[in-house]
């Protein structure tokens, strides 16, 4: 399991070395376009772009330095905090960006998006009740579907770990104030699972948005 060239990326770069073919929306490593789409065969070139966006890389950057900063300097508290406010947010919009580029797919009308989305605020709304709503499967299943094919990690891990200690810490913090609930640990694991949940939402992308082709490969 594992991608040696992902590994060893640090956490910015993972934002930029993903494209996304123009013509059939696959998204993946940007040297692997290098004999055109691996997916589709479309030609080399002008014809992918970058797949995520500016605030995905920010956030990245965000928690790479907050990293840093915990091991090196004395304000080790908040920055225990702020790693893993930054993990929570970069979930929050690598969500946000595949439910949008899904509904672009499904020709959504943007006010319709909107309102969709206005509707379901929470993460726990948009993936019990908006994901299954735009693909007719629940959250766990797409979970179970992309695991059994991944050749890169186990993502039932880092969705756990998301849902079981870095989301209930952050919001221990947001809504009681207790800044000392986050450990260590759960500080380190959100780097570890950062890049684990860019590649899902990869994988959540080709096997949802992309176009049949790859949906037949996998
Ligand atoms: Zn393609």
């Amino acid at each position: 399991m594992g991608n040696t060239y992902i590994d060893n990326l640090d956490l910015p770069g993972l934002a930029v070395v993903f494209n996304r073919c123009r013509s059939c929306s696959y998204v993946t490593i940007d040297t692997a376009f290098g004999n055109g789409c691996p997916n589709c065969r479309a030609a080399q070139g002008t014809n992918e772009l970058l797949h995520f966006s500016f605030d995905t890389y920010a956030l990245l950057e965000l928690l790479a330095d907050s990293h840093l900063r915990r091991l090196t300097d004395n304000r080790h508290n908040t920055q225990l905090l702020a790693t893993v406010i930054f993990f929570c947010s970069l979930t929050e919009v690598l969500l946000y960006h595949f439910l949008v580029n899904l509904m672009d797919q499904k020709r959504i009308d943007r006010n319709v998006q909107k309102r969709l989305l206005s509707d379901n605020l929470t993460i726990k709304q948009r993936v019990d009740r908006l994901f299954p709503t735009l693909t007719d499967q629940s959250w766990k299943e797409a979970i179970k579907r992309i695991n059994a094919n991944s050749k890169l990690y186990d993502y039932s891990k880092t969705i756990n770990f998301y849902t079981q200690f870095a989301a209930p810490a952050r919001n221990k913090f947001l809504h009681e104030g207790d800044k000392w609930v986050i450990s260590e640990d759960i500080a380190e694991n959100c780097i570890l699972h950062a890049r684990r949940l860019v590649c899902f939402f990869v994988e959540l992308h080709n096997k949802y948005i992309a176009d049949e082709k790859s949906k037949r490969q996998s």
